[in-house]
């Protein structure tokens, strides 16, 4: 069994945009390799958008050589990017997109839930990608919610939805660079589960809301921390004190070393450093949409 190696936790908000409030619940600047393949999670609300004409949210920006998902729980975000991937991602849905060699892209509430106001919940993690593919051409997956898997646990005990991955026989729809698994997952107040983790594996767990117990050694993990599960033993065990969300990653670390800066994540300095030149020199987007004039 894995063993809770030590939870990570930050407290501050701040924005993002028009994101407000957002946590970061880690990243690789804290962490490094600790947390490989993921780099990064940000939790966006629990908030509320007011009524609004305006397009709200994060204006144009870069990312190369890694892949955002960003999973919606509430609200609706409106997506467009240079790689002509693009659509609504409404509650339920998660977009997972490969920035590789490079995107730009704006991050806005929808039209619609902009007009109407409401609440908003949102979770973007960032995957690494391995160095082999980190210049690769850009690819956007739009992951409907009932496309995911939603696993119900026994005895009526709550359920995983399977992003990537497989849980038990069930496969979650995202096509991912190493092997992952992502769950969503909910358990009542009082059950015990396993989750499945192979030994080597990096295991994270965050709670988006309440409380829940590893065992075998009964440590407790609350609201908004990350637990860091031990690289030895396989599959997590734990049970809910209270009704719990939240979120799964278990993958083989990459090995590879991870220089990043802001929207860029690469192997080396060098790598940065041509990212920000190819942002000066218009060279930035090698794959543009096609039938578009870029
Ligand atoms: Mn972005």
């Amino acid at each position: 069994m894995k063993t809770l190696a030590f939870l990570h936790r930050n407290d501050s908000r701040f924005a993002v945009g028009d994101f407000y409030p957002v946590l970061s619940v880690f990243s690789h600047y804290e962490l490094g390799n600790t947390v490989s393949p993921f780099l990064l999670l940000d939790h966006l609300g629990p908030g509320i958008l007011k009524p609004t004409q305006l397009s709200k949210g994060v204006s144009e920006h870069p990312h190369r050589g890694f892949e955002t998902v960003t999973i919606m729980f509430q609200g609706e975000l409106e997506h467009r990017d240079s790689s002509g991937g693009g659509g609504i991602i409404a509650a339920g849905d998660v977009q997972w997109m490969t920035a590789a060699s490079g995107v730009m892209h704006k991050e806005v509430f929808s039209e619609a839930f902009s007009r109407q106001g409401g609440a908003f919940e949102m979770l973007q993690l960032w995957v690494n990608l391995p160095a082999k593919d980190k210049m690769n051409r850009p690819r956007y997956q739009r992951l409907r919610a009932d496309t995911i898997p939603q696993i119900a646990l026994a005895d009526d005990a709550g359920y995983v939805r399977v992003i990537a991955g497989a849980y038990l026989q069930h496969v979650g729809p995202a096509q991912v660079h190493s092997p992952m698994q992502v769950y969503d997952v909910f358990v009542k107040k009082g059950h015990r589960v396993q989750l499945p983790a192979q030994s080597g594996d990096t295991t994270l767990l965050y709670m988006r809301s309440r409380r829940a117990q590893f065992q075998p050694t009964d440590e407790e993990w609350d609201d908004h921390a990350l637990a860091v599960m031990s690289s030895l033993g396989n599959n997590v065990e734990l049970t809910a004190l209270r009704d719990c969300h939240f979120l799964f990653l278990s993958a083989a670390p990459l090995h590879e070393p991870i220089n990043g800066h802001g929207p860029f994540v690469m192997n080396s300095y060098a790598e940065i450093l041509e990212a920000f030149d190819d942002i000066k020199t218009g060279n930035f987007i090698r794959y543009p949409a096609e039938g578009s004039d870029a």
